[in-house]
């Protein structure tokens, strides 16, 4: 591709600085995100995309590179990345052209790589990144750019693991769509370049365009890392490969910025390189450099024709776009009173996203975010289960806070009724029932709960009658004596009356 120009969109931030021998440094971060198509099928050709198949099972004539055979883009991964740019608010591009990038390797049976490389089907977009929180408990809001998007086939995958002299290809992955994501080298930290690529996950998850999953491999990032003195020249780059958890993405970008100043510090150069990131080590190795970078011969695929669309098709798509973290975010905030920290939290998972909406529906919302925050997300993450593991499903979390709601029973008692739901499972009405959990209403049992804290606490009257405050501390004693079944409310008035407040 010709090579963008570079633009520095960030006004230094000293906050990112690294302390160096005769000067600060600052970290210049792009990354390619590797993004696996959410679809049934490959990019060209029918063949299924299903993970964890035997091996050489999802192989069509077209992946295997069969002589004679042709590829036929399919119009859902195409749809899926006009989806992705819109959701990126990025520029369509109503025509791109696939090109070959030809290079060899054993688990690329056509001698090439179907990609975008001059005309990519997405042009520049921007994605919204939020760090944080700093000591203050603040998140900062950075934009990020995004360079382009373009459409690719993956490669199949080489196992030298299996025998000892041999080595076998397996093609399920040739053929399968991805989506390659480059960012504006606008990232100034490594907590930023985490945060874009939760935040991107985050964003595809939305739209169903790639499930995001890194462990399988359906989500990886090129990590490029530059220094240079704060606000200066653009430094050279190395570009670590294929990084696979975002974990990692960090401790990458950390170690190659260090072996970088200390070269620089050194009065050394910084040399083009393509590096490996080896975890165990906690370094970036030497893949290759400048000099033996490929040539890839880059033209367009014959076989294929540009693709082209109008913006009816466009606007189609983007009309049923559902609705994106940002957007539910500020709905959250500005329609149910949620605080901009627990709106953040429930959106930054779908899947929390989708359990909070359930539970909130018809109810208080801040009472929901309350409940599925510091109860249900608590507990899971205590237990290491995520959301979809979850015991305590959205309707019997709604109707905790429906009972409570109702004065069925306490807030104290819904925290046992959780724990009951969550290890027994069970209508939550239903347990309150058999359980006789529901809040004494019933005011003669009241009545004799007061009467009785009241006539053992002679000092304690007197005491109030001069500090009417202190009738907290009456409240509390008749609770205990109820076993936190009696209503508050009804339990103050009474004592205010008998005791004669
Ligand atoms: P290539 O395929 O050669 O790596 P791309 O343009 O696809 O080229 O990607 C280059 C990536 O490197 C982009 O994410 C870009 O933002 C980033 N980048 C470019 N220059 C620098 C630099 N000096 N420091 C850090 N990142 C950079
Ligand atoms: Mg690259």
């Amino acid at each position: 591709m010709t090579t963008p120009e570079l633009i520095d969109t960030r006004t230094p931030d000293p906050k990112n600085f690294i302390p160096g021998d005769d000067h600060d440094w600052e970290m210049v971060i792009g990354l390619e995100v590797h993004a696996q198509v959410s679809s049934q099928s490959k990019l060209f050709s029918g063949a299924s995309t299903e993970f964890g198949r035997e091996q050489n099972s999802n192989v069509s004539l077209v992946d295997a590179a069969m002589p004679g055979m042709l590829p036929v883009i399919n119009e859902e991964c195409v749809a899926q990345a006009v989806r992705t740019g819109l959701g990126l608010k990025a520029q369509i591009n109503n025509k791109s052209v696939f090109d070959r990038k030809n290079y060899f390797y054993p688990d690329l049976p056509q001698g090439y790589q179907i990609s975008q490389f001059k005309q990519p089907i997405v042009g520049e977009g921007t994605i919204i990144v939020r760090v944080g929180p700093d000591k203050k408990g603040n998140y900062e809001e950075v934009e990020i750019g995004v360079e382009r998007l373009h459409l690719e086939q993956d490669a199949g995958k080489s196992l030298h693991d299996q025998h000892p002299t041999m080595s076998f290809v397996d093609l399920n992955r040739s053929g399968v769509a991805l989506m390659e994501i480059v960012s504006k080298p606008d990232l100034r930290s490594s907590e930023e370049a985490k945060a874009y690529v939760t935040k991107l996950r985050t964003i595809l998850r939305y739209l169903g365009t790639c499930d995001g999953n890194m462990e399988q491999g359906s989500l990886r990032a090129d990590v490029n890392v530059s220094v240079r003195k704060p606000g200066g020249e653009f430094g050279t780059r190395c570009e670590i490969k294929n990084v696979n958890s975002i974990r990692f993405v960090g401790q990458a970008i950390e170690a190659e910025a260090r072996r970088q100043i200390a070269i620089l510090e050194d009065g050394g150069k910084i040399e083009q390189q393509t590096r490996l990131y080896d975890p165990l080590k906690g370094e970036t190795r030497s893949m290759r450099s400048k000099e033996e970078a490929h040539d890839y011969r880059y033209f367009p695929d014959p076989d294929l024709l540009p693709l082209e669309f109008d913006d009816a098709y466009v606007e189609a798509l983007k009309k049923d776009l559902p609705e994106l973290p940002d957007d539910k975010r500020a709905r959250l905030i500005s329609e149910m009173g949620l605080s901009a920290y627990d709106a953040s939290i429930l959106v930054a998972d779908k899947a929390v996203a989708d359990f909070f909406e359930k539970v909130a529906e018809g109810r208080n919302g801040k009472q929901a975010a309350n409940w599925v925050i510091n109860d249900l997300l608590g507990a899971l993450n205590k237990a290491g289960k995520s959301i979809d593991q979850t015991p305590v499903s959205a309707d019997q979390l709604g109707t905790i806070v429906d009972l409570i709601k109702d004065d069925t029973i306490s807030g104290k008692i819904a925290k046992d009724l959780f724990e009951i739901v969550w290890n027994e499972g069970g209508d939550p009405r239903e347990i309150v029932e058999a359980r006789g959990m529901a809040q004494v209403t019933d005011s003669g049992a009241i009545e004799a709960a007061v009467d009785a804290v009241i006539a053992a606490n002679p000092d304690q009257v007197a005491k109030v009658l001069d500090k009417p405050s202190m009738i907290g501390w009456f409240v509390g004693q008749v609770m205990k004596s109820t076993g936190g079944k009696a209503n508050p409310k009804a339990v103050n008035e009474l004592l205010r009356k008998k005791i004669g407040l």
